[in-house]
Parts: structure tokens; C-alpha cells; sequence
């Protein structure tokens, strides 16, 4: 027996269905697939394979509610629910990190270290359900006329999401449609749906009324591009990659669909000669290998100032090898595999192409052997004398890969880290208050840490620019997102 045997949940296991208006339900084609445990690539459930009729049948339930009982919850209503819903996930969450370490492949104590986050994002949402409002606003009439403006929930929201975070990446969107009262249709990726599925039950059982949060399980060509397209779907909350991206933005004309879009990033972090290396170094590398490096703000192209260059790499690599790898179960591991055989295909092809086109591999660069070889198990690797023009420093790579650029100074690297169609986040480390303001107000990205990486607060919200897409996660503006406008002329003088 394995390890995965013996401390899988009950829930772990079996055939699991569609959540639609409460019920769970099968595909209408009766199909199904299997979902792996990226450390041992074995199956350990199977999931409905649902398609374009499935997804009707959901979206419809969503609408049902939208309009249903729901719509005349008042905000307190609302926020005491969401209220109910954190206390249910939290009493749950060592389970529901569980499933998502046995589903997805990231280490236990870091799952573990996700209730914090889920905690945090659910109590945000609920201060934030008076966000539906009315008020008088000024105008230009005659006194007669009053003009009002009210808020609104958008009505069904699709929520298609990535396999890299599920479990918190699903709170963003279920949290603000509570907060504002629409409904979702949630489709999972088909990598990890696990912990989404069980966070679906915990709903039910929290009082979430049947329809609000629907779940249809399947591949995103079929699944996902359904609700993308489908005509009853008010908008769509996407994160994942820019080629989905471009198929989403596409069906969504049909109806015009308001969209949320989170893709990938290229993004800099750029340490100074100046900078506490004993923050730096871990805080740059595990600005990369966080989550095996796939995380979609990880700092992989690291611009380091020429006269700390060796020193920096003789640090980085040390750090890299130090890091325990292994099946996420183990609590002393830091870094489980990779999510899947095509994951470990890409990070692959992209070292290769570091290779080839002339970048210097510092350590790493393949897949762990013994008693890792059967899960998808990359090693942390570090190229070095990259050049911001190579395949590597240019695309998402989406795993434990870091490009480490050299660069002398400020204007140059301000240039050198714009220099990429992504603009979702970037890093500094310098001691200098100034160097830190010029380079973070010079970086066009949505987010930058200084002196830090990776730090989010639900309240303040996160988004993206240029090819990483649009809308902003959290915070006030993630909620208005969630709510359409509209104002009303009134005649007081009828008569
Ligand atoms: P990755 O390539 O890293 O798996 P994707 O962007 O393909 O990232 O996946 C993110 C989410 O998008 C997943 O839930 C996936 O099923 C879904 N998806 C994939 N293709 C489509 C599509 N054509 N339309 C809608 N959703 C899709």
C-alpha cells in the first residue's frame, strides 16, 4: 500500500458527478474520465465528461435561481451565508487540502497553509455584500426629475478555472457571487476538479441554496468552450493560458459576454547590487518554484545587477539543490511534480530550447529518476547568461525554470523587464527607496512586491495588463465586475 492509499479521504475515489440545482447528476452521454495523482500517475477518480448539453442543463438551473427565491435575499442574508460558508470550509479544510495535495500534487504543508488565504478571501466577500446599491444622483434636469442609479448582480457567471490552485481559485468567483447575488456555473479544470467538487458538497451542506453554484466537470474544448459560448451566460471569470484565452474571447461575441481574463506572465524580478541577498535569493527563487513554478506570476525572468552576478548564482544554485522534492504527502517536502505527463513535456521542450539556443544551464534541467520516476517530477533549474530575446525569457514556461539576465542599470532593465507581451506582475529588491519607486513605477505590470514576491490580499485585489489579461481579481472593483449599472429618470410631476 501506498502512502496515497492509506490516507486518501473517503471522498477520494470512485465516479463523481455534475452538481446542477442541487442534484448530482451524470453526463447526458454517460461518459467519464479519469483524474490522476501527478506523484504516482495513478488514477484516483473518474469524472463526468461533460459536454455542450450538460452545460445547457446547468446554465438553465443557474438562471433559475438567479431569478428564484435568491434574487430577494437581502444583503444580510447574504453575508451571514458566506459567513456559514467559511466556517464549513474551515472545519473542513485539512480534509479539502488533502484533496487537493492527492489531486493537483502540491505538498501538504503548503496546502495546509491555504486556510489562512481561504479564511481571508471568504471574509472579505462578506463585507462586501452591500455592494448592490441605490442612489440619487445629481443632474442637469428640471427640479422635477430625480435620477437614480442602481447596482445590480450581471445575472449567471461561468467560472472557468485553472488546475494550478483550485481550491482557492474557485473562491474568488463563488465569494463575490454570494456577495452580490448572481449564480455560477463552475467548470473545473480537467486536471484537478477534486477540491472543487468537495467544496461544492460542503456549499450544500452550509446552505447555499440549489442552483447558486452548479459544477460541470470535463475537458475545456468541450465543457468549457460551451459555456463560454453559451448564450444564457452573463459573463465569464477565466484564468488559464492566452491560446484559451483567444477561444474564449471569441465565443464569447455570441452573446457579448462580459469577460474576466487572468493569463500567464512573463514577469520580471530584478534584484540590485544593493539588495539583502539572504531575503533575495529564497524570496526570488521560490518567486519561481512556489507551486513546482506553476503559478501564473512566478518571476522566472530574473534580471540580476552584473557586479552580484556570481555571487547571486552561486547562492541560487546552492538554494535550488537544497530543496526537498518529493510526493506532497510527505510533510518535509517543498516541491511536489509537475500537474501532468503534457506539463512535464513542456517545462522539457523549453529546456531543451535554453540549450539550443545558447543559455547556460547552472543546475537541473530534467526529470527526477528513482523513486520519483513514476510521478512528473522536475528539478529546480537555473539557466544563466540568458538573453532577453531566447524562447525562454519569452514564453510562459509554467514550471521550476528561472532565467537568470544580467543587466547594469536602472534604465537598462526597466527597458529589458517591459520588453514582453505579458504584464501581469514584477519584483525588486534593493534597499533603495528611490530604485525601488523608479523601477516599480517603469514596470508596466498589475502588481509589483518590493523586497518580497508573491504576496496577495483579497481585499487589495489583483489583474493584469497587456497580454495577461484584464479585470481585476478582489477587491471593491472585482465585485462591480459582478454587477451591471443602470440609472432611471423620474418624472415627479406625472400629472
Ligand atoms: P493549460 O493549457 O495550462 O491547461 P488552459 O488555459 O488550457 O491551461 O486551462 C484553463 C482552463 O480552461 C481549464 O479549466 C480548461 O479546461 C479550460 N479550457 C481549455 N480549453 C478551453 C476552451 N476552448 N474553452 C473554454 N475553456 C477551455
Amino acid at each position: 500500500m501506498t502512502a496515497t492509499d492509506t490516507t486518501s479521504p473517503a471522498f477520494v475515489g470512485g465516479s463523481k458527478r455534475h452538481l446542477m440545482g442541487g442534484q448530482w447528476r451524470a453526463s447526458v452521454s454517460g461518459l467519464e474520465f479519469d483524474t490522476e495523482n501527478p506523484s504516482t500517475a495513478r488514477a484516483i477518480a473518474r469524472l463526468a465528461r461533460g459536454g455542450a448539453a450538460d452545460v445547457d442543463l446547468a446554465v438553465k438551473e443557474a438562471r433559475r435561481a438567479f431569478e428564484g427565491e435568491w434574487s430577494r435575499w437581502t444583503p444580510y442574508q447574504r453575508q451571514r451565508l458566506i459567513l456559514h460558508v467559511h466556517d464549513q470550509l474551515e472545519k473542513h479544510f485539512d480534509e479539502l487540502a488533502l484533496i487537493e495535495t492527492l489531486d493537483m500534487g502540491a505538498p501538504l504543508a503548503g496546502t495546509k497553509g491555504l486556510k489562512d488565504r481561504m479564511s481571508k478571501t471568504l471574509l472579505f466577500y462578506a463585507s462586501q455584500t452591500n455592494a448592490c446599491t441605490t442612489e440619487t444622483l445629481s443632474n442637469s434636469l428640471p427640479g422635477t426629475y430625480m435620477t437614480l442609479g442602481h447596482k445590480a448582480p450581471i445575472g449567471v457567471v461561468g467560472g472557468i478555472v485553472p488546475w494550478n490552485a483550485p481550491l482557492i481559485g474557485q473562491l474568488w468567483i463563488i465569494g463575490a457571487a454570494l456577495a452580490t447575488g448572481c449564480t455560477v456555473v463552475l467548470k473545473p479544470a480537467e486536471d484537478a476538479s477534486l477540491s472543487i467538487l468537495r467544496t461544492a458538497e460542503l456549499l450544500l451542506e452550509a446552505g447555499v441554496p440549489p442552483g447558486v453554484i452548479n459544477v460541470v466537470t470535463g475537458y475545456g474544448p468541450e465543457a468549457g468552450a460551451a459555456l463560454a459560448e453559451h448564450r444564457d451566460v452573463d459573463r465569464i471569470a477565466f484564468t488559464g493560458s492566452i491560446e484559451t484565452a483567444r477561444q474564449i474571447v471569441a465565443a464569447s461575441a455570441v452573446n457579448v459576454k462580459r469577460l474576466q481574463l487572468e493569463l500567464g506572465g512573463k514577469s520580471p524580478d530584478i534584484v540590485f547590487a544593493d539588495a539583502n541577498l539572504d531575503l533575495a535569493v529564497p524570496g526570488a527563487a521560490m518567486g519561481v518554484y512556489t507551486n513546482s513554478g506553476q503559478v501564473c506570476v512566478a518571476g522566472s525572468r530574473l534580471f540580476v545587477q552584473r557586479a552580484i552576478q556570481r555571487e547571486f548564482v552561486d547562492r541560487l544554485k546552492e538554494f535550488s539543490r537544497s530543496l526537498r522534492i518529493g510526493n506532497g504527502l510527505d510533510p518535509q517536502v517543498q516541491l511536489g511534480p509537475l500537474i501532468s505527463q503534457r506539463q512535464l513535456d513542456r517545462v522539457t521542450k523549453y529546456v531543451d530550447l535554453g540549450n539550443r539556443e545558447g543559455a547556460r544551464l547552472a543546475v537541473g534541467g530534467g526529470r527526477l529518476g528513482g523513486d520519483l520516476a513514476q510521478g512528473y517530477f522536475f528539478e529546480p533549474t537555473v539557466f544563466t547568461d540568458v538573453r532577453n530575446d531566447m524562447t525562454i525569457a519569452r514564453e510562459e514556461i509554467f514550471g521550476p525554470v528561472i532565467s537568470v539576465i544580467p543587466f547594469d542599470d536602472i534604465d537598462e532593465v526597466i527597458r529589458l523587464a517591459n520588453d514582453t507581451p505579458y504584464g501581469l506582475a514584477g519584483g525588486v529588491w534593493t534597499r533603495s527607496a528611490a530604485t525601488a519607486h523608479l523601477v516599480s513605477r517603469g514596470i508596466k505590470a498589475g502588481t509589483i512586491w518590493v523586497n518580497s514576491y508573491g504576496l496577495l490580499d483579497p481585499a487589495v485585489g489583483f489583474g493584469g495588463c497587456k497580454m495577461s489579461g484584464y479585470g481585476w481579481k478582489g477587491g471593491a472593483e472585482h465585485i462591480e465586475g459582478f454587477l451591471y449599472r443602470k440609472v432611471v429618470y423620474m418624472n415627479l410631476t406625472p400629472d
